[in-house]
C-alpha cells in the first residue's frame, strides 16, 4: 500500500504489540486512519479492542511497533507523548461524565487552555451541534441515556481533536434507545468529519458508523476493508459468519468452470479460504422451488425447519449429498417442514446461467 507517504493520514498504527503480564492482549496490529474516516473496529469481548484504542489514546505504553497521530511519532521505541498532547477525544461506554457539573460544564472541561468568553462561545456551538443548547444548566443524573451520550460527544468533540476514539460507546443503551443513539452518531460524525475509530463488539454498531472495519480476532487484525468487500469476500468462516448465517460450499471443477453441489459458479466469486476454494450461499441469494430449472441446475433437498422471521420463513434445507443451506423464501410461498425442494445459489451464478 502506499498509505506510508499519504499525507491524509490521521492515525498511522505499525505492527502495535501490547502484552498485560501474561496476556498477548494486542500483536502486530496494523492501521490506517483516513482524514474525515470513521474505521470500525469489530470483534468478541476480550479480543484486545480497548487495548488498542487506549494504545493511539497514550493511556497504555505500547511495548513494539509505533503510532503516529498526523505527522507525529506519539508512541514507538523510547517514545510515549502523554494522552492530553495527543489531540485526540475519547468517549466511553459508560459516557463517564463528572456527576457534580452542570453539561455546560462537562462540554468545557477540555478547554482550561481558553479565554471564559471563548470557552462560553465554543460550549454554545457544541450544545447546538448535540441538540442540548436547553439543557446546559442540568446535571447528568437529569439526562436520559441518549442525552448523556450526546454530551459526552460534545465534551470530546469540543477542543477540536484531530481524531475521535470511541469504546462501546452504545454498549450502556438499552436495545430500542441504542439504534436511535447510533443514528445520531452516525449523522453528527458525518456533519463533523473528524477521523474516528469505534471499537464494538456489535455488528449493527459496526455497519452503522464505520466506512471501513477492522476485523479482530484473539489480539490481532484478521481482516481491513469497506463494510460490502468483506461481506463479499470474507477471509474465513469466522469473519463470513459476523454478517449472519451462512453456508460455505466447497468449490470443485477447474479454475475456469468451477461448481458447487448447487451448480456452476463464477470463478469470480470463488474464495480462496485456508481450508480450500469455497463459494458463499447466504439465506438471501439463495433461491428455492419446488422443480428443476429447465436447464437442470440446483440440487435436490428436503426442508428440515422453518422458521418465521418477519419478512418471510428462513428455511433448513438439507441436501440430498448432505450439505445443509439456509435459505430466506417470501411468506406467501412458504415450504412446508420435510417438502422436497430445489435449490440453487442465485448469488454465485456465472453470468451465462443468471
Ligand atoms: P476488549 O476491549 O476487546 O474486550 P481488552 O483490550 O480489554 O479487550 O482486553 C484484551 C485482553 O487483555 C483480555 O484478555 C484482558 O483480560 C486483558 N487485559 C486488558 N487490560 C488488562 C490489564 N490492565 N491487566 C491485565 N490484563 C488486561
Ligand atoms: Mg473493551
Amino acid at each position: 500500500m502506499s498509505n506510508d507517504t499519504d499525507r491524509d493520514v490521521i492515525v498511522r498504527a505499525r505492527n502495535v504489540s501490547k502484552r498485560h503480564g501474561t496476556v498477548e492482549a494486542i500483536a502486530d496490529m496494523t492501521l490506517h486512519v483516513r482524514s474525515g474516516e470513521v474505521v470500525a473496529l469489530l470483534g468478541p469481548s476480550g479480543c484486545g479492542k480497548s487495548t488498542f484504542l487506549a494504545s493511539i489514546a497514550g493511556l497504555v505504553r505500547i511495548d513494539r511497533g509505533s503510532i503516529d497521530l498526523g505527522d507525529r511519532p506519539v508512541s514507538g521505541p523510547g517514545l510515549h507523548v502523554a494522552p492530553q498532547d495527543r489531540r485526540v477525544g475519547l468517549v466511553f461506554q459508560d459516557h463517564a461524565l463528572f456527576p457534580h457539573k452542570t453539561v455546560a460544564d462537562n462540554v468545557g472541561f477540555g478547554l482550561h487552555a481558553m479565554g471564559r468568553a471563548d470557552r462560553r462561545s465554543r460550549v454554545g456551538q457544541m450544545l447546538e451541534l448535540v441538540q442540548l443548547t436547553d439543557k446546559g444548566h442540568r446535571y447528568p443524573h437529569e439526562l436520559s441515556g441518549g442525552e448523556s451520550q450526546r454530551v459526552a460527544l460534545a465534551r470530546a468533540l469540543a477542543p477540536a481533536p484531530d481524531v475521535l476514539l470511541l469504546d462501546e460507546p452504545f454498549a450502556s443503551l438499552d436495545p430500542t434507545l441504542r439504534s436511535e443513539v447510533r443514528e445520531e452518531v452516525r449523522s453528527l460524525l458525518r456533519s463533523v468529519g473528524t477521523a474516528a475509530v469505534m471499537v464494538s463488539h456489535d455488528i449493527s454498531d459496526a455497519l452503522a458508523l464505520g466506512d471501513r472495519l477492522a476485523i479482530l480476532r484473539a489480539g490481532r487484525i484478521v481482516q481491513t476493508d469497506a463494510p460490502d468487500a468483506i461481506h463479499r469476500r470474507p477471509v474465513d468462516e469466522h469473519v463470513a459468519r459476523i454478517f449472519g448465517p451462512v453456508t460455505a460450499l466447497a468449490v470443485t471443477g477447474t479454475e475456469g468452470a468451477p461448481v458447487t453441489v448447487l451448480g456452476p459458479v463464477a470463478p469470480a466469486s470463488v474464495l480462496r479460504w485456508a481450508t480450500g476454494p469455497v463459494a458463499l450461499a447466504r439465506p438471501h441469494t439463495v433461491d428455492v422451488s419446488n422443480h428443476r430449472c429447465r436447464d437442470g441446475s440446483g440440487a435436490a433437498g428436503t426442508v428440515r425447519d422453518r422458521q418465521f422471521v418477519g419478512h418471510g420463513f428462513r428455511l433448513v434445507i438439507a441436501l440430498d449429498d448432505g450439505v445443509e443451506v439456509i435459505a430466506d423464501v417470501a411468506s406467501d410461498a412458504p415450504h412446508d417442514i420435510g417438502g422436497r425442494v430445489v435449490v440453487r445459489n442465485r448469488a454465485a451464478l456465472p453470468p451465462a446461467a443468471g
